[in-house]
């Protein structure tokens, strides 16, 4: 990650370091209680179907900055409709992936299966997304300091330039004397106020979102540590989150309008799932809940051995009818290790079931449209409200096409020159596949032109650090006190056709931390720890 002597450090939630004594028995209770709630995770290095881990955990909230949060609340109906009507727009969707498709075989595959279910038309017309928009905070904001320099990014013309000196003055004069951070270097803006002007979007997921159970739980294990530690009171600054049942609930809001009694939710899963808590907490969810709703889990190639398509083009698996399918798995190509994956996928796409995502989702969330999405314009194809069409145009930070042509040229040569302001990425999801900072010229240079069009370029996000104790299997007791990073993830549900919304809405969060050394912060891949936010605000007294 991109982290320096400039990057400002955020406020611990209680203060640190703990006592050595009683940080060696809260972690132990802690470590307990995670397993206990399902804060847990099947062992990638000694798996066993019969046991799980704790997954690692952050011991104690990182501060989040309240407005910031909030907004990002506020902004996720919109996101959503965003998305919705990105997938349902056919046009925007072929012209933003023709040329990747040339070269990303994965999602030359998904495109051609969309390609047949367009040319047959949609049997169902129905999708379920249920969406993560990922964001980061970002700590150099041209607005915030004039110390720290701007990213290549977002508009920089005259206009913007003077709109920026008056945020500037705005933002200085917000920022109390005394509430300076006290890592803070001399001459730095490094306060806590000014360390979280705004926050970036990293990416938005529309295939298998994780974390519905995670991110809850999260909040239960920070809270139960809290309170041990003789903090109850700043449990209150933990917003609440029931991403578990919002994200279920949508689910089962498919199921109704699917309207057949008998009919099933399937779970398509990878062949092994380590983040087993993170499935099984909406099955359990789902049938103590709503106790006449039954739910499948199949893998891909299961699929393609036992299902095909009834009279009225319903999904059956042996005499069983799916209602609702929702995708953990299918989103990259070790998932389809053969054709018979493949054809299970389109035989899905064709079916009646509503599908979570349905192909044009899956579509919608590529690094790609996402890179399209953040051009200057784009945005008015999909939002009609100006003042929406403004927020959601600065959560974007800058995105630029790697296309064989004049700007993806020049884009190429911008990366080559500064490579340390970028990350590069491909058409991949699940984490680690992207290429950061001093990496890209060398592996530009591996590709030719052609090639360079499967990935996106995108400015490095700068969030402020947090420091606290990250807890990990096996890792020592007592723990170092380390920086780190989060990304914070918003759910959102929308449900709906070409030409309807049916239901829309913010279903709860998730927060991930990592090292701040980390370029990536997957929790299952092993980098990354559940977290929560402890919602801060700027005039909040440490
Ligand atoms: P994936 O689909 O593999 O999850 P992401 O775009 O989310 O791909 O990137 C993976 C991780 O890399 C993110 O969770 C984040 O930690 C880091 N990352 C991605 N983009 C940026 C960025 N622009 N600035 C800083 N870190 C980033
Ligand atoms: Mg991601």
């Amino acid at each position: 990650m991109s982290v320096d002597e400039h990057t400002p450090v955020l406020r611990s939630c209680i203060k640190l370091p703990l006592k050595k004594d009683e940080l060696i028995e809260v972690i132990a209770k802690a470590k307990d209680y995670a397993i206990m709630h399902g804060a847990a995770m099947r062992s990638k290095t000694s798996f066993s179907p019969d046991s799980l881990n704790f997954a690692p955990f952050v011991l104690v909230p990182s501060s989040f900055p309240r407005k910031e949060f909030e907004k990002a609340i506020a902004l996720q109906p919109i996101i959503n409709r965003l998305m919705h009507n990105v997938a349902h727009d056919e046009e925007f969707i072929t012209t933003t992936l023709a040329e990747t498709i040339k070269v990303d075989e994965f999602t030359a595959n998904l495109f051609n299966i969309y390609r047949k279910v367009l040319a047959l038309g949609f049997t169902q017309r129905i999708s379920l997304g249920m969406l993560r928009s990922d964001l980061m905070l970002e700590s150099r904001c041209p607005e915030l300091s004039p110390l720290l320099e701007t990213s290549a990014g977002a508009g920089n013309d005259a206009k913007e330039g003077q709109k920026q000196k008056e945020r500037m003055a705005d933002a200085k004069a917000s920022t109390k004397a005394g509430k300076a951070n006290p890592t803070a270097q001399p001459g730095i803006q490094r306060s806590a106020s000014s360390s979280y002007c705004c926050w970036k979007q990293v990416e938005i997921n529309t295939i298998a979102s994780g974390f519905g159970h995670l991110g809850p739980a999260s909040k239960t294990i920070q809270s139960f540590v809290l309170r041990e530690l003789g903090h109850a009171e700043k449990l209150k600054q933990m917003p609440k989150n029931e991403a578990l049942a919002g994200l279920c609930d949508g689910m089962v809001k498919a199921w109704n309008i699917y309207a057949k009694p008998k009919s099933v939710i399937l779970f398509i899963i990878e062949d092994i799932s380590y983040n087993i808590c993170d499935q099984r907490f909406h099955e359990f969810y789902i049938r103590e809940t709503y106790p006449h709703i039954k739910v499948l889990r199949r893998t891909l190639t299961e699929v393609h051995k036992e299902g095909k398509l009834g009279q009225n083009k319903e999904l059956l698996l042996g005499n069983t009818e799916v209602a609702v399918i929702y995708f953990r798995a299918g989103y990259e190509p070790g998932h389809y290790p053969t054709q018979g994956e493949w054809d299970a996928r389109y035989l899905m796409e064709t079916s009646l079931a509503i599908k979570c995502p349905s192909i044009q989702y899956h579509l919608a969330g590529t690094k790609k449209v996402q890179q399209a999405l953040a051009q200057p314009a784009v945005l008015e194809r999909f939002i009609n409200d100006p003042e929406e069409m403004k927020a959601v145009g600065k959560i974007f930070t800058g995105l630029y096409s790697m296309d064989d042509n004049e700007v993806g040229n020049a884009n190429y040569e911008m990366a080559m020159r500064t490579p340390e302001k970028f990350v590069l990425k491909p058409q991949r999801e699940g984490g680690g596949n992207n290429v950061y900072g001093l990496d890209i010229p060398d592996a530009l240079k591996r590709m030719s032109r052609v090639e360079r069009s499967a990935w996106i370029l995108m400015d490095l996000i700068h969030p402020p650090l947090s420091q606290g104790y990250m807890i990990r299997p096996g890792s020592d007791v007592p723990p170092q006190i380390v920086d780190m990073v989060s990304e914070l993830g918003i759910f959102g549900v929308i449900i709906g056709d070409a030409d309807h919304i049916i239901h829309n809405y913010q279903a709860g969060h998730m927060l991930r931390t990592k090292l701040s050394t980390a370029n990536e912060g997957g929790v299952a891949a092993g980098l990354g720890a559940l977290d929560s936010p402890y919602l801060i605000d700027s005039d909040d007294e440490d």
